[in-house]
């Protein structure tokens, strides 16, 4: 059998889950089924939500999964005009058991086939973004620490190039991708801070003293300012688990405070229990 009906690899499904010696989850099993039975579910909403309904009992049965598919050879045995229309869907017992799937269709590469049978899932082609959307740009001509205007973007190449600043000496970083002056964060302050008319040595010193935040390009300062922020999550998160840390240890400390305290009250009780016990054996000895 080429294409075997859905339902008959679900209920394989369910006959393996049936025989495992430990419980399989609900939460298993229905997504098992919704791949499985994926053709199907996709024509008929109400069947996904049933499939979601289900569980198993403490008894273990799959009754209420096995009734599921009950209903979907129900639905395509009788041949199915449901809400979406598919009035289309030829039946099981319509095509009967000579049914041939039908020839590969040459426009797609597929076969169309029912929608009750098993059968390949065909993801879209996804839209490539490598082949002609590249986004970047730079800029063709170097701007210069003298503060001559960058060049109009024009589109990067995907090849990474060095800082352009070379005063007093080459920097050894690498342009950012997206970065119009073409230089590493720094160098990209820095040479914007002289184009808007800051002091080509008072630029530089307030560059290497990180004091030019805000003057870079849009693309340098979104990506310095999300990772800021990410540091800032990071720290949050590791205050976070050291206070959580505290109050764990403290309830820790309060829970063996009690314990001990129950053991001694255990011990106290036990210890006058016996003492009564001893007064009880001697009055039944007559002493
Ligand atoms: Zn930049
Ligand atoms: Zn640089």
């Amino acid at each position: 059998m080429s294409h075997p009906p859905l339902t008959l690899l679900a209920r394989r499904y369910l006959d393996i889950v049936e025989g495992l010696k430990t419980a399989t989850a609900n939460s298993a099993i229905r997504s098992h089924l919704f791949r499985l039975l994926k053709p199907e579910l996709d024509r008929d909403e109400s069947i996904r939500n049933k499939i979601a309904a289900a569980r198993v009992p403490v008894s273990g049965n799959l009754d209420e999964f096995r009734a599921v598919l009950q209903e979907i050879d129900d639905k395509v045995k009788v041949g199915s005009t449901d809400k979406c229309g598919a009035d289309d869907q030829p039946e099981q017992e319509a095509l009967g058991p000579d049914w041939r799937p039908p020839p590969i269709n040459p426009a797609t590469g597929y076969r169309t086939l029912p929608s009750w049978v098993a059968q390949p899932y065909i993801r879209p082609t996804p839209v490539s973004t490598e082949v002609g959307g590249n986004e970047d740009f730079v800029s063709a001509a170097a701007a210069t620490l003298d503060g001559s205007r960058p060049a109009s973007p024009t589109p990067a190449t995907n090849m990474s190039s060095p800082c352009v600043s070379t005063a007093p000496t080459a920097c050894p970083s690498v342009a950012a991708m997206r970065c119009p002056t073409r230089a590493c964060l720094t160098h990209c302050r820095q040479i914007r801070a002289v184009a808007q008319g800051m002091d080509p040595n008072d630029a530089a010193a307030k560059a290497a003293s990180g004091e030019l935040e805000g003057y870079g390009c849009e693309a340098h300062e979104e990506k310095f300012a999300a990772k800021r922020l990410k540091m800032q999550e990071k720290k949050k998160a590791q205050t976070e688990a050291r206070r959580m840390k505290r109050v764990k240890n403290v309830e820790h400390k309060a829970a063996e405070r009690a314990a001990r305290v129950r053991k001694e009250e255990r011990a106290a009780r036990d210890g006058a229990k016996m003492e009564v016990d001893d007064e009880e054996a001697h009055f039944s000895m007559g002493m």
